[in-house]
């Protein structure tokens, strides 16, 4: 079943070895297992990747006009579709994903590109007129040149989906480079587009964050960096980029507050966090990791949450009954052990879950922890694992203290009967996403994207189009 083969590199419409010659494995977390084997990439390799993408932009793509991007962006959306079963496989081979959640990422994935293809024919701008007496205004919106997608391994394909589509929709061309562990999706979607796009408008360059990822991120001709990725990298990538003025657009770390007042629908709730918490084994940047309940309905959330948590099949990745795989890798494994354990001497309480499950992949359990101080680890870090916390409020100033009391701001949920109150907490949460009543939904016509730390810029919606074009204002005299 696992495809076994050395993947190439994707530069200029061709395919490409790492100019070191150097490979590596790639690991399925879910057995441990080397499935195939891939380049790693050098600064060379990435600054052939940009030449290529910037040769296509000037050369082909800013001459290609919307309503052609579109129809070619349409066509690479149904390749993918027909090529689901595949695309859905590897993901869950490189991820530990278990199959079903994979293959229901994909429809998703394709509606997103789908969406980028229309609005690349409905930019919109000021209307041109005369603002001075004497002199015609005019706004350009226009692509930035070459764009560089940096992407994290936890939605490999999604993001890339992502970061692709308002580029290309744009009118910018791209390089895309995956996350070390979970490069095949991109290769992959490049395989797909090489029949579709003119040379050079799609790369895809594999190798480390160090030394790829860091030469994209100082190449001079890319004009924006797009990353997805851990608080520490959007930093890192923000002083460098410094050096070369370029826009940086960072979807960094979550830790995303479940505020439930004491009128909430329980049953609901507990349903969306079974899922909400654990799905992709928790390692999502708005997963609803961080419950603060309110004082008279804690207990039976807790104790309604705890059997719902340890009902969760986890196991097989390739069982289309499963709905929790591993970790990404071992070492995630170690990282998530490290901050229960270290929870748990501080004293929070394990209700569920708490420890490693034995075998050869890094499965962790489902895990529900109990915490008093605001001020835990646990609570304020980013876990990123199959973990979530709750905590016991006095009242709606304490869970909004509380919940904002983080330097990261993606995304939260309220959960209340009450309209008035939800409308006052959705306003004083800070963070890019509130939802009421629910927990995890996004659609690609509305943005997301964080305050705070989480970093800024939105992926999906005409928001992020914005983000990859400048505007240009062009004045005559009329003398
Ligand atoms: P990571 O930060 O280690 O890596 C992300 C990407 O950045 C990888 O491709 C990596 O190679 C690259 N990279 C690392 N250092 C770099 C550098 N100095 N210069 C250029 N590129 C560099 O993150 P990860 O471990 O792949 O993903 C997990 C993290 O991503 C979590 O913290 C999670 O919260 C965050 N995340 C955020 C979102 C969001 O939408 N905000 C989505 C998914 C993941």
């Amino acid at each position: 079943m696992a495809d076994t083969k050395t993947w190439q590199m994707f530069i200029g419409g061709r395919w490409a070895d790492s100019s070191r010659g150097e490979t590596e494995p790639d690991i399925n977390p879910a057995t441990g297992e080397s499935v195939a084997t891939i380049q790693v990439g050098t600064r060379e390799d990435a600054d052939r990747a940009v030449a290529a993408a910037q040769k296509a932009y000037e050369e082909v793509w800013s001459d290609t006009p919307p309503k052609e991007r579109a129809a070619m962006m349409l066509k690479l959306a149904d390749a993918l579709d027909a090529d689901a079963d595949n695309l859905a496989l590897l993901e869950a081979e490189d991820v530990g994903k278990p199959i079903s959640v994979s293959a229901a990422d994909i429809p998703f994935i394709t509606d997103n590109i789908r969406f980028f293809a229309g609005a690349a024919r409905v930019q919109e701008g000021k209307s041109a007129g005369e603002y001075e007496k004497g002199f015609t205004s005019m706004i350009r919106r226009e692509p930035l040149g070459v764009t560089a997608g940096i992407c994290p391994w936890n939605y490999p394909l999604m993001m890339a989906a992502w970061k692709i589509g308002p580029a290309l929709a744009a009118g910018n061309t791209s390089v895309i480079k995956p996350a070390e562990l979970t490069p095949r999706t991109a290769l992959r979607l490049a395989e797909l587009a090489a029949d579709i796009f003119p040379p050079g408008v799609i790369n895809v360059v594999t190798g480390h964050g160090s030394e790829v990822g860091d030469q994209l991120v100082r190449n001079p001709d890319v004009r924006l960096v797009s990353v997805t990725g851990d608080t520490s990298t959007g930093k890192q990538i923000q002083a460098t980029a410094a050096e070369t003025v370029k826009r940086v657009h960072l979807e960094l770390g979550g830790k995303a507050p479940v505020v439930v007042f004491d009128d909430a629908d329980v049953e609901k709730l507990v349903e969306t966090l079974k899922f909400a918490g654990y799905t992709n084994t928790g390692q999502d940047c708005t997963a609803s990791c961080r419950v603060i309940a309110g004082p008279r309905i804690f207990d039976d959330l807790v104790s309604d949450l705890v059997p719902a948590v340890e009902s969760i099949v986890v196991g097989d990745i390739t069982d289309e009954a499963v709905e929790m795989g591993p970790l990404v890798s071992a070492k995630q494994r170690e990282s998530v052990a490290g901050f229960v354990d270290r929870a748990q001497e501080a004293g929070a309480k394990v209700l569920t879950g708490g420890d490693a499950i034995d075998g050869a992949g890094a499965y962790y359990k489902p895990t529900v922890v109990t915490v008093e101080d605001q001020k835990a680890e646990i609570v304020q870090q980013e876990v990123f694992g199959p973990v979530i916390t709750v905590q016991r409020f006095n009242d709606e100033d304490q869970a909004v203290t509380w919940a904002n009391d983080v330097v990261y701001g993606l995304a939260s949920s309220v959960w209340t009967r009450d309209a008035a109150r939800a409308a006052r907490v959705a306003r004083r949460l800070q963070f890019g996403a509130v939802w009421v009543n629910t927990h995890f939904m996004i659609t690609p016509e509305m943005p997301h994207g964080g305050y705070k730390q989480s970093g800024y810029g939105k992926d999906m919606s005409m928001y992020s189009l914005e983000d990859y074009t400048q505007i240009k204002h062009v004045m005559w005299s009329l003398d």
